[in-house]
């Protein structure tokens, strides 16, 4: 973590005012020299043609987000959107919301409508441009790399023909034998030197069902010597009778990763193709691809160009979709949106914010070098850093034993009667109003405040020690009935006239300490899930490691809390700090206002996992 902790919203203002990254340096360079400021948008993805029929593009710069539709974002994407979305925005731009599906094997509908779902929360909608067709009504830039089958196919067709790429029928023994590796280089295949003509009617057999699956490949022609193994004449396409979410079984063979995605960029205008470091070795392959195409016409120059920056790998986490996957179906956590997840889904329902994601990604910064961790403590941080000046107060005791004040009907006349308090909603902002609560003769106190030979340093209930109960009165601990087990079962006390909060000389009883409590008359009783870190070890798959002897044991711990009767009218996702406790949302599937309360501890007030 390189910046420093700001502690109010004017810093984080100022934080986010100067962000500066090699990406955003790349960018004001090309736009001062206008590398792309000739591209006209046809107004949709297309060929070079196409786009060439439409205007300048209004798009100053695009970039894209592509993720593929095989299971739900998780912590590592909302780098990527942020960065990607970020860029676009700052930089009079667009971003493409992109389903990467050209495989069709692992692609489902649920996971395109998580995915959308996620980044609309994250709060990109707005940026959607606008559909000149419906003009006010903000149309996301949302498109699926299986709709440029046809173009990709044409795109083959064009290699071949121009004497850049021909069908191999090796085996994938054979082909694997002939790459070679770091220090050889590998041999040409038998198949290499056919003749376009025959390679354009092999492909077509391909394509035509004629082949069986894995049959023969479509390779590029670059060169089997090259220093850089993804130049060894790449797959292409590949022939697999599989029935796509989206074009079905009009077609038997797929095109490989690496050869779509330059054309998906291309077709869609994207400018700056922003990507994670893995993908360095294959940008020497994105750019032949690119200059055949724009050399055959297919496209206009200037195509468009890859950079990498480090992935996001986040302590106690794990990102990959498969072991994610695993997680679910084993059922070690409830769902996809289980709070425990690093899915956004689950972030969201744990109660991360927007914001607090956002300034989590820029804060973990954007680099051209890999391999660091950012501390998860830094996910938290952000979260308190956002919520801490916007959150209602709230009190809330989750390990309730109960207080009786024995000389209440002494003081107050009756053992019923109840004495209004009031406290501030958030302590710097009065606008915010008061919360209403009562005090009665019985009230809720954290089973934790009460000891009966109190240990050095502790000032809270123990017999005869006076107490503040937080914006109500002094009390003196007077002692403890005790349970068959000895644990306090009901502590009394004395309550101290003339203390009340706000009133005058209520300092006049000097205390050490401040308790929080909820009355026993308007206490709500409110189940709240107490999450803690899903994996005991800071990298959870390190070195082949099975992540599932690392699970923490102690990740949910469900307690009947009472709280304080504000909360009521709680909202699902209304967020709140409780004094003392920490940051809690409402649950977005389980919490019902008024009447069923379930609240998750998003996290503590300070950093003390594992402390
Ligand atoms: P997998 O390879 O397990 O299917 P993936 O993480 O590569 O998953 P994609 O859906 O292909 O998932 O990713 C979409 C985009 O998000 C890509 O541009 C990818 O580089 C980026 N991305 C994925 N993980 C991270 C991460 N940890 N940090 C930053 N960007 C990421
Ligand atoms: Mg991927």
């Amino acid at each position: 973590m390189s910046s420093p902790k700001p502690t109010n919203a004017a810093a984080l203002a100022a934080e986010a005012a100067k962000p500066n990254n090699f990406l955003r340096q790349i960018i004001e360079q090309d736009l001062a020299q206008g590398t792309y400021a000739q591209r006209h948008w046809g107004g949709a993805p297309g060929d070079g043609a196409s786009q060439q029929t439409g205007p300048l593009d209004p798009a100053r710069i695009r970039t894209r987000f592509p993720p593929e539709p095989n299971g739900y974002l998780h912590i590592g994407h909302a780098k990527s959107i942020w960065l990607n979305f970020s860029l676009a925005k700052d930089f009079g731009g667009v971003c493409h919301l992109r389903f990467d599906d050209t495989n069709p094997e692992k692609e489902e509908q649920e996971y395109v409508d998580s995915i959308r779902d996620t980044v609309r929360w994250l709060g990109w909608d707005h940026h959607f441009a606008d559909d000149p067709a419906r003009p006010g009504v903000a149309q996301p830039h949302e498109y699926f790399a299986s709709d440029y089958f046809d173009f990709m196919y044409r795109a083959a067709e064009y290699l071949i023909e121009s004497g850049h790429a021909y069908v191999d029928e090796q085996t994938p023994e054979q082909m694997r034998a002939t790459r070679g590796d770091f220090g050889t280089p590998g041999t040409n295949s038998p198949f290499r030197s056919r003749t376009p003509a025959d390679n354009l009617a092999r492909f077509r057999q391909m394509r035509d069902g004629q082949l069986p699956d894995g049959a023969a490949v479509l390779r590029a022609k670059i060169d089997m010597a090259s220093p850089n193994i993804n130049l060894r004449d790449p797959t292409l396409y590949r022939i697999r009778r599989a029935t796509h979410h989206n074009t079905g079984d009009k077609w038997c063979i797929y095109p490989m990763y690496t050869f779509a995605h330059p054309i998906e960029d291309a077709l869609e205008q994207v400018t700056h193709s922003i990507c994670t470091l893995e993908f360095e070795d294959q940008r020497p392959f994105y750019d032949w691809l690119m200059a055949r195409l724009c050399e055959g016409g297919l496209l206009v120059a200037p195509p468009p160009h890859q950079y990498e920056f480090a992935r996001l790998n986040v302590t106690h986490v794990i990102t990959s979709k498969r072991k994610l996957r695993q997680l679910v179906e084993e059922a070690h956590v409830t769902g996809w949106d289980d709070p425990r997840m690093p899915t956004l889904a689950g972030l969201r329902r744990r109660g991360y914010t927007p914001d607090a994601l956002r300034l989590f990604a820029e804060r973990s910064g954007v680099t051209k070098t890999g391999g660091a961790w950012t501390d998860y403590a830094a996910l938290d941080a952000a979260l308190r850093d956002t919520l801490d000046p916007v959150a209602p107060r709230a009190m809330a005791v989750l390990e309730p034993l109960k207080l009786v004040i024995t000389n209440w009907a002494e003081v107050f006349g009756s053992d019923d009667h109840l004495e209004p308090c009031t406290a501030p909603v958030h302590p710097h902002h009065p606008e915010m109003g008061q919360r209403q609560f009562s005090m009665g003769k019985e009230v809720w106190i954290e089973r934790t405040d009460y000891e009966e030979v109190p240990p050095k340093g502790f000032f809270r209930l123990f017999p005869g020690n006076n107490v503040r109960l937080k914006y109500g009165y002094v009390i003196q601990c007077t002692g403890a009935t005790k349970d068959e087990a000895g644990r306090a079962s009901q502590v009394s006390a004395v309550l101290i006239k003339d203390t009340k909060s706000g009133t005058p000389g209520a300092d006049s009883v000097k205390v050490k300490g401040v308790i929080t409590w909820v009355g026993a008359a308007d206490g709500l009783s409110a189940t709240v899930h107490l999450y803690d870190r899903l994996f005991t070890e800071e990298q959870p798959d390190a070195g082949g490691r099975d992540f599932l002897t690392v699970l923490n044991p102690n990740s949910l711990n469900t307690v009947q809390a009472i709280v304080e009767p504000s909360l009521a009218a709680a909202q699902p996702e209304d967020r709140f700090q409780f004094e003392r406790h920490g940051y809690f949302v409402a649950d977005r599937r389980e919490h019902q206002a008024g009447d069923k309360l379930v609240f998750n501890r998003i996290a503590g007030l300070k950093d003390s996992w594992g402390k």
